[in-house]
């Protein structure tokens, strides 16, 4: 899509600092991080938001979360635990309407979350 920031950074069209990219998804440093580890994991598909998934991605879902602990492990978060968050529209907490999924780490995390 052409006016999305994630596709644009998907891309290369906005520059970004780049963790981890295959065909399916790019990984890369959230610009304003939470935590110490803040990783952002962008399919590069235009999905909006969770909301508009269909059985056809399952296997991107799927090698997301795959992913996603693989680079836990490289950042050295795996053994003190992290967590992966998806926030799904207004309420959700979305700012960027294309999917992806947020990596956090480095610190302890709070629950219930704000
Ligand atoms: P969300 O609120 O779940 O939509 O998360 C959007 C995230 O994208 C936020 O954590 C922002 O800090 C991050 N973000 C926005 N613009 C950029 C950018 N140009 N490069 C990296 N991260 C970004
Ligand atoms: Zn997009």
């Amino acid at each position: 899509m052409s006016d999305c920031l994630f596709c644009k950074i998907a891309a290369k069209n906005i520059p970004s600092k780049v963790i981890y990219e295959d065909e399916m998804l790019i990984a890369i440093e959230d610009i304003n991080p939470s935590a110490p580890v803040h990783v952002l994991l962008i399919p590069k598909k235009h999905i909006a938001s969770l909301n508009d998934i269909g059985d056809t991605d399952k296997s991107l879902l799927g090698h997301i979360q795959v992913i996603a602990a693989q680079i836990a492990k490289e950042q050295k978060i795996a053994k003190d635990g992290y967590r992966l968050v998806n926030n799904c529209g207004t309420m959700g907490g979305q700012e960027v309407m294309h999917l992806h999924y947020h990596l956090l780490g480095g610190r302890e995390m709070l629950w219930p979350p704000g």
